[in-house]
């Protein structure tokens, strides 16, 4: 598929008179995040049922216009681990790269709804303080491409940031973080495969899927592409409330996962951004979900539940 089709599926085509029918549907909230939904994961959805686990990622709610004291802009400290433009460095190894500020689909819950990206992404066009950053720290071994989705920068363009990471010697691993081949497939191009094929790095993708109506059986080729050229799949979920609060729907979720090639790793608790506190589940029943799912599921498919702490050196674990 041409770069042109797969721009024009992941278009927003979704108008405010999609919604005007449902329960809790708030235009005004667009205001604080736009409303942004890809063609593939717009046809997933129920619109007769407001409590659609795939609508209510994506719609602008009214609860959205709560403020919270515990709840900020950049619940996770972002901006502190922030080392030169487009560069987060807060674990051993490991460093962050926000690509691009653009999603495909605009999560509702998600913690960079706030985020300025605009004083804060590596730009298309200047990628050299981030690989000069990269380049003269020898303990990182491992480059994560996130965003925004990273997925929305060209093949091109990501190909001319994979070359400049090529000639680093301590770079091993290049990870991807992208919601993209499950809600806008069509951006897999033979073009992006043989771009990821070529990469002679160890390569991971972590997927971000929330909920088993995601996936979709259509899916399985696109999959297998991604597969074909070596790169680890692995997912990672947020716990949402009325959404995927339950045990049997996660397990669902894991198995369904391990169907189409990918193994779940991490199970987060929502970020307290402003906006999103009516998708959090207390720690206390997120621990009692998680020791439920761990019931019914082979360890290699149960994912690992997690918060992130500001300052903490880790992805911590719940208990
Ligand atoms: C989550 C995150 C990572 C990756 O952590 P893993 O536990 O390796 O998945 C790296 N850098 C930042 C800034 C992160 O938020
Ligand atoms: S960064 Fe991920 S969770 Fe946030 S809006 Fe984009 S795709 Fe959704």
């Amino acid at each position: 598929m041409t770069k042109q089709i797969w721009r024009e599926q992941s278009k927003n085509r979704v108008s405010s008179q999609d919604f005007t029918a449902i329960n809790g549907y708030h235009k005004d909230s667009q205001k604080l995040f736009r409303l942004h939904i890809p063609d593939f994961f717009k046809s997933n959805i129920d619109f007769t049922n407001s409590f659609d686990p795939l609508l209510m990622q994506v719609m602008p709610s009214i609860d959205e216009m709560n403020i919270l004291k515990d709840f900020s802009d950049d619940p996770v400290g972002d901006l502190n681990a922030k080392k030169t433009k487009g560069v987060i460095h807060k674990y051993q190894g490991r460093v962050l790269l926000i690509a691009t500020g653009t999603c495909a689909i605009n999560c509702r819950y998600c913690f960079r709804r706030s985020f300025p990206y605009s004083q804060n992404n590596a730009s298309a066009n200047n990628w050299s303080p981030a690989i000069d950053y990269i380049s003269n720290n020898k303990d990182i071994h491992e480059v994560i491409l996130s965003g925004g989705d990273p997925l929305m920068l060209s093949t091109k363009v990501l190909s001319k940031l994979t070359s400049q990471l090529k000639d680093i010697e301590h770079i091993k691993t290049l990870r991807i973080h992208t919601r993209m081949p499950l809600v806008s497939p069509s951006r897999i191009t033979d073009n992006f495969i043989k771009w990821l094929d070529s990469i002679t790095l160890k390569k991971v993708m972590v997927l971000h899927c929330n909920h088993p109506r995601e996936l979709q059986a259509q899916l399985q080729p696109v999959i297998n592409k991604l597969l074909s050229t070596q790169t680890l799949l692995l997912n990672q979920s947020v716990l949402l409330k009325g959404i995927n609060d339950d045990a049997k729907t996660l397990s669902q979720l894991s198995f369904k996962l391990f169907e189409l090639g990918i193994l779940p790793y991490y199970l987060n608790q929502l970020d307290k951004v402003q906006g999103a506190a009516h998708f959090q589940v207390t720690n206390k029943q997120a621990k009692f979900i998680h020791q439920e799912l761990l019931t019914k599921l082979p360890g290699y498919l149960a994912p690992k539940l997690v918060e992130e702490i500001p300052g903490k050196k880790n992805k911590s674990p719940l208990y």
